[in-house]
């Protein structure tokens, strides 16, 4: 068993009407071998597991051996801009499985994916498709700071 330190939660920054298999796809085009979320909740709430919590998902860079990743399919705006676009779905099962994260792994921290990001140049520019100062585009420590 992996120890797990924290629960991330991310965006897919991506169309908030795309589908889970879009999203997949993404990860092949990267040329990643593993997903990059352990869960996946699209804008009707369903939530997809990706990969068992004993693999290692390829969230945060530096942290994946003992991090859970989760993402909500949206995050930013027809502009590309960082916007918390939530559906009430995806707040209901973001918020339940959050909370069945927590119970099996009481110890672990959950965090926002932009609490941990350096901000490499500390000049606010970022790489796009990291969105490594907005994601998940809400403060994730202190909506589930109660769970
Ligand atoms: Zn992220």
């Amino acid at each position: 068993m992996r120890n797990i330190e924290r629960i991330f939660v991310h965006c897919t920054a991506s169309r908030q009407s795309a589908t889970v298999n879009d999203i997949k796809a993404e990860f092949k085009k990267n040329g990643w071998k593993n997903p990059g979320y352990h869960y996946l909740i699209d804008k009707s709430g369903v939530i997809s597991q990706l990969l068992d919590d004993s693999g290692v998902s390829n969230g945060v860079k530096g942290y994946n051996s003992t991090s859970i990743n989760v993402a909500y399919i949206g995050g930013i705006d027809d502009t590309g801009k960082g916007v918390d676009n939530r559906t009430e779905e995806q707040k209901k099962s973001l918020r339940n499985l959050l909370k069945i994260l927590h119970k099996k792994y009481p110890d672990a921290e959950i965090m926002g994916h932009r609490d941990i990001s350096p901000d490499q140049n500390n000049n606010g520019i970022v790489d796009s498709w990291e969105r490594i100062k907005e994601c998940p585009c809400f403060n994730a420590k202190e909506e589930y700071k109660d769970l």
